[in-house]
């Protein structure tokens, strides 16, 4: 973070400062990490409240504390009515003191592969910085995430690529009114965290809030192959549109999508100009059709800050895989892991049989339950058994709830089990060199647990 006193902290917090007056540099709001010299920000969650944990962050190396309470410590204290809010202004702050270049990236799947995208192309930006490009760590994208991210920001950034999720209506607008992004996409609309949101017109409701932020100096990048293009090509009239496509005429599109000899995928990435089109051939390191359209969407997003063509090229063919995305392992007796463990929705799912099938040997799935669809959890559920079975995977080994109507759909050729260890118990046994399976469910189902005792010991 940049330097700030702390009694500028307490001007724009709307707080009081107690104790003397310090320079940090730092904010931390987890107790049990490296708080070295910064200001501990004491949140108050449903199941925590960090002003207990306030001899914690001391012993750690905090310096000072941001409370919503008066606490019995020795450090300068800034007492504020509400830590999380007071936490967003700070954020706030730092952002217009930086100032600069904002991307904001929401959407249903995708979006931290188009983040590590995004930052891959920037970082081969010259800017005469060492350090010029701000992304979002691992996946701190709710409305916590995004303001420590922001916090993150020093006078070296020239760019700052901020993911944004949600599981509430007006998250991702809080969101986007702390990173003010002058970039925005929503990469695409999916029936994921349907409890929140109700319904997929709800989902889309949700994400075009980062929409609605822009301005008339923003520039909204448009996915043409989401169902909800139109509408808001329709409603944001204000703000500069720029439309990608996998399918379709759009300012960035893509031919001659195929997998090269190596399984990488492959695909002219073309831009449309007033007086005609400019193409460069891209190999990506990712596996999965669907990391082209991500492809797309990063180019359009770099393509505003006037990014070469071949600079986009550079750095979309330079970006790695992610963990648990998709990651080719070596598993027991020869057979291919492919680990998509990370998390799982409709589309990701159907996105990684997609990769399944494409791989050569015999295709297996181990699935775990897709969390949070709601009342049509069932539905989704049992639309990715004759997804499967119509793509021609041959044996499903499914475990948890939701995961029945999966088994029930895919017949012939599926597995039920209780709970992981069954699972792996069955499926240890049954592996050859002639196989692929693909290992994927929600967070909540743990199917990391499943990579780790179906791969070859390392
Ligand atoms: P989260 O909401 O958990 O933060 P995310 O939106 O950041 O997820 P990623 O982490 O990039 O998404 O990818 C999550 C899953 O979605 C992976 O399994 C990946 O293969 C799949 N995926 C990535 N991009 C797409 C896409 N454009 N369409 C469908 N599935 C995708
Ligand atoms: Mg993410």
């Amino acid at each position: 973070m940049i330097p700030l006193k702390l009694s500028a902290i307490a001007d724009f917090c709307v707080g009081k400062l107690h104790g003397k007056d310090l320079t940090v540099e730092k904010v931390m709001t987890d107790s049990r990490a490296d708080c070295t010299d910064a200001l501990f920000v004491a949140l108050v969650g449903e199941r925590f409240d960090a002003h207990e944990f306030i001899n914690t962050a001391e012993n750690q190396g905090a310096i000072a504390l941001m409370v919503s309470r008066k606490v019995d410590s020795e450090l300068p204290q800034i007492i504020v009515e509400d830590t999380e809010k007071a936490l967003g202004q700070l954020a706030r702050f730092v952002r217009q003191e930086v100032n600069p270049k904002v991307v904001g990236i929401t959407g249903s799947a995708g979006k931290t592969t188009v983040k590590e995208l995004v930052a891959s192309i920037l970082r081969l930006v010259d800017t005469g910085s060492k350090e010029s490009v701000l992304a979002t760590k691992g996946n701190f994208n709710n409305h916590i995430g995004v303001p420590l991210t922001l916090l993150d920001l020093n006078k070296e950034h020239e760019y700052a690529v901020i993911e944004m999720g949600a599981n509430h209506k007006g998250e991702i607008a809080y969101c986007a009114s702390l990173a003010k992004p002058n970039v925005s996409v929503i990469n695409n609309v999916e029936p994921a965290h349907l409890e929140g949101f109700g319904s997929i017109e709800g989902v889309a409701e949700a994400k075009s809030e980062i929409y609605q932020s822009l301005g008339e100096s923003g520039t909204a990048i448009i996915n043409l192959d989401c169902e909800f293009a139109s509408q808001w090509l329709e409603e944001f009239i204000d703000c500069h549109k720029v439309t990608v496509s996998r399918h379709n005429d759009a300012h960035f599109s893509a031919n001659n999508v195929h997998l090269n000899s190596e399984g990488l995928v492959t695909f002219d990435l073309i831009k449309r100009h007033l007086t005609g089109k400019d193409s460069v051939t891209v190999t990506l390191q990712l596996a999965g059709l669907h990391n082209v359209s991500n492809a797309l969407v990063a180019a359009a997003i770099c393509s505003q800050f006037d990014v070469e063509l071949d600079t986009i090229k550079r750095g979309l063919e330079q970006a790695g895989s992610v963990k648990g995305r998709l990651n080719l392992i070596a598993g027991l007796q020869g057979c291919l892991i492919i680990d998509d463990t990370y998390n799982a929705s409709v589309g990701s799912v159907k996105a990684a049989i997609d990769v399944l099938v494409s791989k050569q040997g015999e295709p297996i799935f181990a699935f775990g339950d897709m969390g949070e669809l709601g009342t049509e959890s069932a539905r989704y559920h049992k639309e990715i058994g004759d997804y499967a079975k119509q793509k021609g995977v041959k044996k499903l080994f499914a475990f948890g709830t939701e995961v029945a109507h999966t088994v029930k759909a895919f017949g012939d050729g599926a597995e039920f089990f209780i709970d992981n260890n069954a699972l792996i118990d069955a499926v240890r046994g049954q592996l050859d060199s002639t196989q692929v399976i693909l290992i994927k469910g929600s967070r909540s189902a743990r199917m990391e647990q499943v990579v780790q005792a179906l791969q070859e010991p390392q």
